[in-house]
């Protein structure tokens, strides 16, 4: 056997404990959060609501909180709104198992109202957990407070949607540069119609292309990182 396929192998068996090793830890965050107790939000769940999709997805996506459906099924974006993303989704030329999809806090509040501030800081460590473990490129902030508790954690000034949306910004967060992008919650556009298009319009364009560099940079890091082991061996 030639001494390239014996390395391409290692490298195989390599990035094959990579993987087992991430999910382990991945179900210690998601144990943790099924009997997490930091904040009053866990009186009113009937499921936790942690997150789904690919350990090693380029894009994460990133709601507010679970409704009603998603408290029911402990899955994220479920029902109309879920259903919305997932179609936004394809306008950027994503599929849904193709992103790894969650919220700042994972346990419902109760009436679907907003989470609070001291809600939001106890929870999200779990978050933060998950970007340093996932390493996600590109990070879309789907509402207001999503959005606005990315940019404060990142060190950046948020404004409003109105101005901000779709606007890619470079960050860090937990030690992973990033770059966030923001845009309404599918929800509000059930509400109110006229959003709808706003999101499309987003999806189709900002979000899209930087769908597209994410990805592309992922490419980019797969190949050093082979380039890295080959040259280490
Ligand atoms: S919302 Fe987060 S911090 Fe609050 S109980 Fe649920 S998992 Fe814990």
């Amino acid at each position: 056997m030639s001494s390239l396929l014996l390395l391409l192998q290692a490298h195989g068996a390599y990035l094959l404990d990579e993987g087992f090793s991430r999910r382990r830890e991945y179900e210690v965050i998601v144990s943790e959060i099924s009997s997490c107790r930091k904040c009053p939000l866990h009186r009113y769940r009937k499921n936790t609501v942690p997150g789904e999709g690919p350990l090693d997805a380029s894009v994460m996506v990133v709601g507010e909180a679970p409704g009603r459906r998603e408290d029911e099924e402990g899955r994220p974006f479920v029902g109309a709104a879920g259903k919305l993303l997932d179609a936004l989704l394809e306008l950027a030329g994503l599929s849904r198992g193709a992103v790894y999809i969650t919220n700042i806090v994972k346990c419902r509040p109760p009436g679907n109202r907003d989470p609070k501030e001291e809600e939001i800081e106890a929870c999200i460590p779990y978050l933060l957990r998950q970007i340093a473990l996932i390493k996600p490129k590109l990070v879309i902030a789907v509402g207001r407070h999503a959005a606005r508790t990315l940019y404060r954690l990142a060190g950046l000034q948020w404004t409003s949607m109105t101005r901000l949306h779709g606007r890619l910004v470079d960050a860090k967060l937990a030690g992973v540069s990033v770059k966030i992008i923001a845009t309404y919650h599918p929800a509000a556009a059930l509400y109110k119609p006229p959003l709808r298009r706003v999101l499309e319009d987003d999806f189709k364009g900002p979000i899209k292309r930087a769908v597209e560099l994410a990805l592309g940079l992922r490419g980019e890091r797969r190949a050093g990182s082979l380039l890295d082991f080959l040259g280490q061996s």
